[in-house]
């Protein structure tokens, strides 16, 4: 992490969780989080759950003032019409939903999502307010033919290329290796990667969306390396998956500076 940029610590839920499910977990984490005082302005925290649950997640959220953001994990690239299935960005946006996962790589793996529609994405989400996260990383293939970064750089160029030049947005670095495998990257090869990140940025936007621009990386994050990943000064936060589904571990992860 570095001075100017707020650490955001997101909670992918995939396919986990219903709303009934959802809304007791959220008001456990949040309640856990009032009784350790967590500073909200410090570290920023993201839950994402599944579509069915984002209503119930919003109603509870607005209810009790709680600063816990909101996230979905897709987003149609369409603005609306005969695209059955697909969740507009207008729709999230109505539900107080404030980021959008795009391009994990268990959609650009599993649903054969290219880099073309990744930045569709991205732009739908942002042309409607939301902040897209844009998800790149390499596969252990690609990490052997072409090492860490430039896969990840590639899909970052060409999502980023579709949003226009005041756009928030943040970057989540999954090396695909290390998503749901235990076996998550060194602080050192995240910090790397970030790095190569930050610079395709600072060469595609320029320096001050580069240094505004929040990195997170992703892959097997847990209560006993986030803080390693955090002291690397081009991480600026983590995307955590199956840790994000237990109150306490959860808790202590946001808590990483204590
Ligand atoms: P994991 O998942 O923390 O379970 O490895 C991360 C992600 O896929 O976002």
């Amino acid at each position: 992490a570095t001075e100017g940029r707020r650490p955001l610590i997101a909670g992918n839920w995939k396919m986990n969780l219903d709303h009934l499910q959802a809304i007791a977990f959220v008001q456990k984490l949040s309640w856990g989080l009032k009784d350790v005082g967590h500073d909200y302005d410090d570290v920023e925290i993201a839950v994402f759950p599944p579509f069915t649950d984002l209503r119930s997640v919003q109603t509870l959220l607005s209810a009790d003032k709680l600063s816990l953001k909101l996230g979905a994990q897709d987003v149609s690239p369409h603005e609306s019409g005969a695209y059955t299935g697909d969740i507009s960005a207008q729709f999230l946006a109505k539900l107080d939903v404030e980021y959008v996962i795009v391009g994990h790589s268990e959609r650009r793996g599993g649903h054969g999502e290219s880099d073309e529609t990744v930045g569709a994405k991205a732009r739908a989400a942002q042309a409607a307010g939301l902040v897209p996260v844009i998800c790149v990383g390499e596969t252990a293939e690609d990490l052997e033919e072409h090492g860490a970064a430039a896969i990840p750089v590639a899909q970052l160029e060409r999502a980023v290329a579709e949003l226009p030049a005041d756009a928030e947005y943040v970057v989540a670095y999954e090396p695909v290796w290390a998503i749901g495998s235990g076996q998550a990257a060194t602080a050192e090869q995240a910090e790397e990667v970030c790095r190569a990140l930050r610079e395709q940025l600072r060469e595609q936007r320029g320096e001050t969306e580069a240094a505004a621009t929040r990195i997170l990386y992703g892959g097997s994050v847990t209560s006993q390396n986030i803080a390693s990943f955090l002291r690397q000064p081009d991480v600026d936060g983590a995307l955590v998956g199956g840790a994000s589904l237990k109150v306490d571990e959860f808790t202590r992860i946001v808590q990483f500076k204590k």
